[in-house]
């Protein structure tokens, strides 16, 4: 349940306020996992969706289940969501039928069929073209389906394609509870931290994180700089880069930022030490540099351990924690010294703590701290865009409250 600060934060209708007894309800969840030999390596994200999939059960729907898959440009075996039927079966311990596409005839014939708590997985929505068009046919055909549409795909809610937002346009659309819980914890953050707040920015590319850099220059108290993206703000100081990966197109973006640094209340902090390595590889030779001007030949692959006792000293002492990018090439474990640290930091820290997806979320995972943040988000690229302020198509096609 949403906390007071979260209810007013959100404005849409709840599945929970939704009646589905005895209706169909097409519900797009985002069970875009990651597979191997078309067996499931990873369920994070089908047991983040079963809440409201059982909701929906539970109260007499019958459940016509949508998701994209990886990234197919049309039909594609090895992207088919069988997989997925098969893992969400197991974990609902109940039959899950299976379409063998997204729309049409045969489809609709089994959906029409469906009863009371009945659930109907159908084909990756990416087999359609007219998916990520948008496209208004696909959206009523998939409208077709079912009663009422639930959308608790919060991970592609900052897409407007047509089984998240299109079909909204067709049927009433409700919140699922994972988006609903999304959308209230990282608006929470944005809006209504406890102070300080402290946001820790890694990753590889800064332009990905400029937006929100943006938002947070001059509201946040401390804003902290890791991973790659630091080496655009280092080129801007014209400092050597060596051979680290600097994102050029961001070199002078992060000079304006340094240079707004200035004149705001936010404190950004860079690193002031790093991890070196030859080549991005696990068996390369490495260094520790104290200081942060990367000599020929090698690159910065982690922040060193001054930055560290930096960053944990600041993290330690914030009453909420944004983090978002790990802090160096982690998958590498000779450089996943400082990630590790941080995620530490931030599993310790007394505030209210927050991670964006992706890879920091794959990263606590890793380090077997992912219950100890308080809030974990399934979605990278919408819990940026939430972040930065920018409105989410797939929760603003929605019926309001
Ligand atoms: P997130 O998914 O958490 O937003 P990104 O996708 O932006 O993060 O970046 C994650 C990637 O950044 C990881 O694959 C990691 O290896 C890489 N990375 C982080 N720091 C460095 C670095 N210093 N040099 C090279 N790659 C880095
Ligand atoms: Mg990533």
């Amino acid at each position: 349940m949403p906390d007071a600060t979260g209810s007013r934060s959100f404005t849409k209708a709840s599945a929970r306020d939704a009646e589905v007894e005895g209706r169909r309800v097409l519900l797009r969840a985002d069970l875009n996992v990651p597979l191997e030999k078309g067996v499931v390596t990873d369920d994070t994200r089908i047991r983040a969706s079963l809440p409201t999939i059982e909701l929906l059960r539970e109260r007499g729907a019958g459940v016509v289940l949508v998701s994209h898959l990886g990234r197919p440009k049309g039909p594609d075996r090895e992207l088919s969501m069988a997989p997925v039927g098969t893992r969400l079966g197991e974990l609902l311990g109940s039959e899950v039928k299976q379409a063998q596409a997204v729309v049409g005839d045969e489809v609709a014939a089994i959906a029409s069929g469906l009863e009371a708590g009945e659930v109907l997985l159908l084909e990756n929505s990416r087999f359609e073209p007219g998916e990520t068009k948008n496209d208004p046919a696909l959206a009523e055909a998939l409208a077709g389906l079912a009663d009422l549409y639930v959308n608790d795909a919060f991970g592609s809610a900052h897409r407007a394609h047509a089984t998240t937002e299109g079909v909204a346009h067709h049927l009433p659309g409700y919140a699922g509870l994972l988006l609903e819980r999304e959308v209230v914890e990282l608006t929470a953050v944005r809006d209504d931290p406890q102070r300080p707040l402290v946001i820790v920015l890694g990753g590889a590319k800064v332009t990905d994180k400029l937006g929100v850099i943006d938002r947070f220059l001059g509201f946040a108290e401390e804003i902290l700089i890791g991973g790659a993206m630091c080496f655009s703000f280092f080129k801007a100081e014209g400092r050597d880069t060596g051979n680290s990966l600097v994102e050029e197109e961001g070199v002078e973006s992060a000079r304006q930022v340094l240079e707004q640094a200035k004149g705001s209340d936010t404190i950004l902090e860079l690193p002031e030490d790093l991890c070196l390595g030859r080549e991005f590889d696990a068996d390369t030779e490495s260094r520790l540099l104290n200081g942060v001007d990367v000599p020929e030949g090698w690159m910065g692959l982690d922040i060193g351990s001054n930055t560290v006792a930096n960053f944990g000293k600041r993290l330690a002492r914030a009453g909420t924690v944004f983090w978002n990018g790990p802090m160096g090439a982690f998958e590498l474990e000779p450089f996943a010294g400082g990630t590790r640290a941080i995620a530490e930091a931030v599993a310790a820290a007394p505030g209210h703590t927050v991670v964006g997806g992706g890879d920091s979320v794959a990263a606590l995972q890793q380090f077997g701290l992912a219950d100890t943040v308080d809030w974990l988000s399934t979605g990278g690229g919408a819990s940026l865009e939430l972040m930065e302020g920018r409105e989410l198509p797939g929760v603003e096609a929605l019926q309001d409250a």
